[in-house]
């Protein structure tokens, strides 16, 4: 919506990098609206990685995003995202799409951008309050758990038949993958990881803006609060209880510190449905992993 702050962020960054030996990775989120092809343009110049949100079907899709007016953006959206994906090569992007407790189906929106044409899928569990409708309930999870299991058989099939796609929530790496100290801290918000508003504010990640205890500084001052930094450097699988005898610790990483703090109110604590969640879709990656090894043996 102010495109040409994006455009002056990146021409900022580029120049900085070379007067700093770095090299900037710049991403771009869009709903597809306002995606023209001079975006597109730019972005496969410039951004090293795209993500484009669709929920799905488009009757699923329209419904959690309606425009002001009442109608959907599918219809408007899938045409460009078709094209944005295609002018990549089908890489470096990511079809991203959120389920809710109206499409526990969610296998179906997953594979029906797979029959789009889409390569990169990443669909993930909405996290709301409980108070919302759409948010995501206990009695859910049967349902959610065997939905993952049908979305890993057919992606398995799938691949067998030579139409593979990626589905970020199933990338397992048993070989080598992150290293030790990715494993036990996760996504790094709050120490390699920082949010910044538009009014210059730090904050340890984008879910915690306006959480005035995690307020950790501004560009002006830099970080004011190192002690909140300490306090996220000391979260990790081995200080959670929850994660100590956990299967999936290394591959979930303890989990998301956002999540932990709105329905815990600490950031030492885990989301419990999102736990549920993460350990059946570790299941399902080395079980797509196991299916395909033991199909390679047979080749
Ligand atoms: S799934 Fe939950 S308990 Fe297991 S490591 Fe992740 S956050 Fe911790
Ligand atoms: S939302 Fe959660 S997983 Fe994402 S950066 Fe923030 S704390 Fe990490």
């Amino acid at each position: 919506m102010n495109w040409q702050v994006v455009k002056d962020l990146v021409t900022y960054g580029r120049e900085q990098e070379k007067l700093h030996n770095k090299n900037f990775r710049f991403t771009l989120t869009t709903n597809g609206v306002l995606l023209s092809d001079e975006i597109m343009e730019f972005c496969n110049r410039e951004m090293a990685n795209v993500v484009l949100s669709v929920d799905g079907r488009k009757e699923v899709h329209d419904f959690m995003r309606p425009f002001r007016k009442g109608t959907g953006s599918y219809d408007m959206i899938m045409p460009k995202f078709k094209k944005f994906a295609d002018s990549r090569n089908q890489q470096k992007y990511y079809v991203r799409g959120t389920f809710t407790h109206y499409n526990l189906d969610f296998a179906n929106d997953v594979l029906h951008l797979a029959d789009e044409g889409f390569e990169q899928i990443s669909v993930e569990p909405v996290v709301a309050p409980a108070t919302e409708e759409y948010a995501l309930k206990e009695s859910d999870i049967p349902a959610i758990l065997a939905e993952y299991d049908k979305l890993a058989a057919e992606m398995v099939k799938r691949e067998k038949e030579g139409r593979g796609f990626t589905f970020f929530h199933y990338m397992i790496d048993l070989s080598g993958g992150p290293c030790v100290y990715k494993r036990l801290s996760g996504c790094g918000s709050g120490t390699e990881y920082l949010a910044v508003t538009p009014w210059g504010d730090l904050y340890p990640c984008h879910q915690f803006v306006g959480i005035e205890k995690y307020l950790m500084g501004n560009v002006d001052e830099g970080i004011t609060r190192p002690d909140i930094v300490d306090e996220f450097k000391c979260c990790n699988v081995y200080t959670k209880e929850k994660c100590r005898n956990c299967f999936a610790k290394f591959y979930c990483s303890g989990g998301c510190a956002a999540n932990s703090y709105n329905f815990h109110g600490t950031i030492q604590d885990a989301y419990d449905i999102g736990c549920e969640l993460q350990r059946k879709r570790v299941e399902c990656a080395i079980m797509i992993k196991a299916a395909l090894a033991d199909n390679a043996d047979k080749e």
